[in-house]
């Protein structure tokens, strides 16, 4: 099994973590946050099963395909000898019920027609896909509820719907069948058609002068503290070299300030002083191209 694209958080949930650390919290931001963890925490037990049991096939998560000025995402695909499985994973954690292919809450009654439009919309638009590259596969598409504390009830073979366990049957059942192809045309197809942001999300904007500086733990919960001259922690427990420090601080700011050429003064400025202007130069003067040798020294990616 190969895994050619990992599953990361995409720039707009990067850019709202970053947000929510940085300025005064709305509770609007708050609870966008939340969704958007809710879900990526969804897809990423998805990830954790798909690599478990998965021998055979490659693998593509979390795509987002611009395809005849129309965008759709991809949660996960598999990749097999002669068939594509697409997975919705969905992290819900009220149970719900199925009727002649309707979604329904259990509580309310309530209809959610996202899930079906989504299935009808996802795979019109991925076979329109493989047609216009020439290319023949079967596509399968399924929704995953990964939360094994929820229920599905009335759920029929034909509805293609799947919880913790059963999505974990199919993924060993599909490693059986070997897989002879490389399949080169169709992942490039995808990896070129694939953007980072959707065009739907506005890219948010922070102010660097007015944030709140300091570099944050990949579990974005905290700003990272030095310990000693070489060792940087998190009060998540998670410890960090410097180098891996300068590589989230150069992101982290990319992420808002992509236009500005990067300055020593600029990252100084950003980890608010947890790396010296010393270590910072070293760093950038190894990783990226240096203009101008002293006065209105910066640096842009070779
Ligand atoms: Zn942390």
């Amino acid at each position: 099994m190969e895994i050619v694209k990992r599953l990361t958080k995409t720039e707009s949930f990067q850019q709202l973590e970053q947000k929510l650390m940085r300025t005064q919290t709305t509770e609007e931001d708050m609870l966008k946050w939340q969704r958007r963890l809710r879900g990526f925490q969804g897809e990423k037990q998805f990830a954790s099963l798909v690599e478990k049991h998965l021998t055979e096939g490659i693998v593509m998560f979390d795509l987002i395909l611009s395809f005849n000025n129309k965008e759709f995402q991809i949660d996960a695909l598999l990749l097999m000898q002669d068939d594509i499985y697409l997975f919705e994973v969905k992290n819900f954690s009220d149970d719900i019920f199925i009727k002649q292919h309707q979604f329904f809450y259990v509580d309310s009654g309530h209809e959610i027609p996202m899930l079906l439009m989504q299935k009808e919309r996802t795979l019109q638009l991925f076979n329109q896909f493989l047609h216009a590259h020439g290319l023949n596969y079967t596509v399968h598409y399924y929704h995953v509820f990964i939360n094994p504390d929820q229920q599905i009830f009335g759920h029929m073979p034909d509805n293609h719907c799947l919880n913790f366990v059963s999505a974990t049957h199919l993924i060993k059942n599909i490693s059986n069948v070997p897989n002879f192809f490389p399949h080169n045309h169709l992942v490039k197809a995808l990896m070129d058609r694939h953007i980072k942001q959707s065009q739907y999300e506005k890219p948010i904007q922070l102010s660097f002068e007015e944030c709140r500086k300091g570099i944050l733990c990949e579990c974005g919960l905290y700003f990272l503290q030095k310990q000693t001259l070489r060792k940087i922690t998190c009060p998540c427990g998670k410890t960090y070299s410097v180098d891996e420090v300068m590589e989230r601080a150069v992101k982290e700011i990319s992420l808002f300030f992509n236009d500005k050429p990067l300055t020593v003064r600029q990252i100084h400025l950003w980890s608010d002083g947890l790396l010296h202007k010393k270590t910072i130069s070293r760093y950038l003067d190894r990783n990226f191209t240096k203009h101008n040798e002293t006065k209105g020294r910066f640096y842009t990616c070779n």
